[in-house]
C-alpha cells in the first residue's frame, strides 16, 4: 500500500500513530534546523516536518523538493506547537522519518492555490494543475454530489435513465449544428445533438413514461460566460401529465436539491410569473427576484409636455433606486455610459432625485410642473431618498436596457447576494417569434411545443398572439431550466409546421420519423431540460461556467490544452472525400 491515510484526515487523537501519506509539495518553509513541507492531496493539505537535529542527511534531502513533487512520507503524528486553526488538519503534524520522491516536477507555470497568478489562457493550458487548486477542486465535488443527488431524486420518481445517440440527424433547437462527416457515405453528415429532445419524445411514444439523462449537448452558437459549445443537462420527459404536473415534479428536484446542496429548506411553492408580467415588471423573461426596483411604465406622465425625447418615445419606464437620491453628477454620469454601452444599447437616461425630504429635483425640471414630477415620482411607486431612472424609445428595447440598469444598480446596491436564492417558474411565453430577416415565424421553444389550449384557434389568424404551453426556472435572473407540455395530435402539429413555414413535404423530410411514430398512439406528455453546468455554476457561486466543467473550451470555442478544433490530415481528407476552400478573408 502506498498510504495508510489521506492528506486531508489526521486529527490531534491520531497523536503518536506511525502513517504514511502521499501527495504534492505545496510549498516548502526552510528555517535552519527544521524544514516544514505542506503535502496536498485531493483531501486536504498534511504539514511535514524535518528536523536537522533529528536527522540531518533526510532534512537535507526534504529541502532539495520542489513545488508539485510527488512524495510519499512515513511518520510519526505529533500535535503542533504552532497550530493552524484554518485547515481540518491543522493541529497535527508529521514528524518524518523516511521518505521517497515518486516523481519530481517541473516548476508550475502558476501558482496552484485558489489565488493563483496565471491567467486564464495560461491554466486552460495546463488544465490537470488548474485542477489542483482546491477552488475548482471543491466545483468538481459539488458537481458530481449533484449529479448524485439529481439521479437519486429521479430514481425515487420512476425515472428511468436511458442513453440516446450521439451522431444523429439536425434537432430542432434553433441553434446551429456541429456536423460530423460519415466516411461510409461520403458526402453525408452527421449532426450532434442540441439536445435529445426527438429521442425523449420517441421514448415516451415507446411507453417509457418518465425519463431522464444527464446528457452532453451541442450547440454551434456565439459563446458567453454560461455558454459552451458542449454542455451538460438533466434531460427529462413524462407522459400523461399537464403542466401543473411537470412544474411539481420538478419543483420537487429543486427543493431536493436546495436542501441536499445547499442545506436550504423551501417549504412553498415557488411563484409563478407570466412572461408579459415578467417583460413588463423586469423588462426580461428572467427576472432576478432578489430584490425588487420593478419598472414602472410613465409614458403618458411624461408626455405632451414639450420634452421632445418623452413626447416622440413608444414608451418611458423607469425604475426608482433607493438610497441613492444624493448621487452626484459624477455617479449619474458613470450610470449614463453604461446604459450607453453596446450591450445595453440605449442613447440616454433622465434622473429624477427625490430628496428623504421630500423635494423633486430634475434636469427636465423645466419641462414639468413640480405637481407633474410629484406625479411621475407616485407612478414610479418610489420611496423619499430614491433616485428615479427614466428611459424611453421603442418598448422592447427600453424594457431590456432597463432590465440591464436595474440589475446594475442591484449589483451597485449589493442586493444580489449570492447566498440568496429566489427561484420562479415564468409560464406563457409566446409560442412563435418573428424573424425580420427571414420574414417567418420561428418557434421560440421549438416545433413540438403545444400552444396553450384556448389560443389554438389564433394559429392561423395572429399567430403572435399564441401562447405557448411553455415554462422556464429561473433562478436569481439565471434561466436554470427550460420546457413544454408537448403536441401530440398530429393536426395540430401539422397546423404548427404550416405556422412555421413548413411545406408538408418539408416537415416530413426533417422530422418524418417522429411524425410517423405519432401515428401509432403518441401519449400526452411534456418534459423539461436543465443546464447541469450553470446550475452547479450557480449553487458553487461561479460566475462562468467554465469553472464548473473540468475541461471547457474558451470564448472562441477553443480546447487551449489540445490545441482544437485543428487541421486534420490529407489522408482523413480524402476518406471522406473532403475538401477544403480557403475561407475568403
Ligand atoms: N429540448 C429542450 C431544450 O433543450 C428542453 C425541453 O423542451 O425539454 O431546451
Amino acid at each position: 500500500m502506498y498510504r495508510t491515510h489521506t492528506c486531508g484526515e489526521l486529527r490531534l487523537k491520531d497523536s503518536g500513530s506511525r502513517v504514511t501519506l502521499c501527495g504534492w509539495v505545496q510549498r516548502s518553509r526552510d528555517f535552519g534546523g527544521m524544514t516544514f513541507i505542506d503535502l496536498r492531496d485531493r483531501y486536504g493539505i498534511t504539514q511535514l516536518v524535518f528536523s536537522m537535529e533529528n536527522n540531518a542527511d533526510l532534512c537535507n534531502r526534504a529541502r532539495e523538493l520542489g513545488r508539485e513533487f510527488v512524495v510519499s512520507a512515513t511518520g510519526v503524528v505529533r500535535e503542533r506547537s504552532n497550530k493552524n486553526q484554518k485547515i481540518p488538519t491543522g493541529e497535527i503534524e508529521i514528524v518524518v522519518e523516511e521518505f521517497n520522491v515518486l516523481n519530481n516536477s517541473e516548476i508550475p507555470p502558476f501558482t496552484i492555490e485558489d489565488e493563483t497568478d496565471g491567467g486564464e489562457e495560461l491554466r486552460m493550458k495546463f488544465r490537470y494543475l488548474d485542477l489542483r487548486r482546491p477552488c475548482l477542486r471543491d466545483n468538481m465535488i459539488l458537481r458530481h454530489r449533484m449529479a448524485r443527488e439529481v439521479r437519486k431524486y429521479l430514481d425515487s420518481m420512476g425515472f428511468l435513465e436511458i442513453e440516446t445517440p450521439v451522431l444523429i440527424k439536425s434537432t430542432p433547437e434553433g441553434a446551429r449544428d456541429f456536423v460530423v462527416p460519415s466516411r461510409l457515405q461520403p458526402g453525408t453528415f452527421y449532426a450532434l445533438p442540441q439536445s435529445p429532445q426527438t429521442f425523449k419524445q420517441l421514448l415516451m411514444v415507446a411507453g417509457f413514461d418518465r425519463y431522464f439523462q444527464l446528457v452532453r449537448c451541442f450547440r454551434d452558437e456565439d459563446l458567453r460566460s454560461d455558454r459552451q459549445p458542449e454542455f451538460t443537462q438533466i434531460d427529462c420527459e413524462m407522459s400523461f401529465v399537464e403542466q401543473n404536473d411537470i412544474l411539481q415534479t420538478f419543483e420537487g428536484l429543486a427543493k431536493h436539491l436546495f436542501r441536499e446542496i445547499k442545506g436550504i429548506d423551501i417549504r412553498e411553492d415557488f411563484p409563478r410569473m407570466n412572461y408579459a408580467d415578467a417583460m413588463s415588471r423586469y423588462g426580461t423573461d428572467k427576472p432576478d427576484l432578489r430584490f425588487g426596483m420593478e419598472i414602472h411604465d410613465i409614458t403618458s406622465e411624461v408626455r405632451g409636455k414639450g420634452f421632445a425625447m418623452f413626447d416622440q418615445a413608444e414608451f418611458t419606464g423607469c425604475i426608482s433606486a433607493p438610497g441613492c437620491s444624493e448621487y452626484s453628477r459624477k455617479q449619474t454620469d458613470e450610470l449614463t455610459e453604461f446604459v450607453r454601452r453596446p450591450q445595453v444599447g440605449a442613447s440616454g437616461l433622465v434622473a429624477i432625485k427625490y430628496g428623504v425630504d421630500g423635494t423633486v429635483k430634475s434636469s427636465v425640471e423645466k419641462y414639468y410642473t413640480p405637481e407633474e414630477l410629484k406625479a411621475i415620482v407616485e407612478k414610479a411607486a418610489a420611496e423619499p431618498g430614491s433616485l428615479i431612472l427614466i428611459m424611453s424609445g421603442r418598448r422592447e428595447k427600453t424594457l431590456t436596457a432597463l432590465s440591464e440598469l436595474r440589475l446594475e444598480m442591484g449589483n451597485r446596491l449589493g442586493l444580489r447576494d449570492r447566498n440568496v436564492f429566489r427561484p420562479l417558474w415564468v409560464t406563457g411565453f409566446p409560442l412563435l417569434e418573428w424573424d425580420e430577416e427571414e420574414k417567418r415565424f420561428f418557434a421560440k421553444h421549438h416545433p413540438f411545443t403545444s400552444p396553450l389550449p384556448e389560443d389554438l384557434p389564433l394559429l392561423e389568424t395572429d399567430p403572435a398572439a399564441v401562447r405557448a404551453n411553455a415554462y422556464d426556472l429561473v433562478i436569481n435572473g439565471t434561466e436554470i431550466g427550460g420546457g413544454s407540455v408537448r403536441i401530440h395530435d398530429s393536426d395540430v402539429q401539422r397546423r404548427m409546421f404550416r405556422a412555421l413555414g413548413f411545406t408538408p413535404d418539408e416537415a416530413e423530410a426533417q422530422f418524418g420519423f417522429l411524425i410517423n411514430a405519432f401515428r401509432y398512439g403518441a401519449p400526452p406528455h411534456g418534459g423539461i431540460a436543465f443546464g447541469f453546468d450553470r446550475w452547479t455554476a450557480l449553487f458553487a457561486g461561479e460566475d462562468s461556467i467554465r469553472e464548473v466543467i473540468a475541461f471547457p473550451k474558451n470564448n472562441s470555442g477553443r480546447d487551449i490544452m489540445l490545441d482544437s478544433p485543428a487541421e486534420i490530415s490529407a489522408k482523413q481528407l480524402d476518406e471522406l472525400m473532403i475538401s477544403i476552400r480557403k475561407p475568403a478573408r
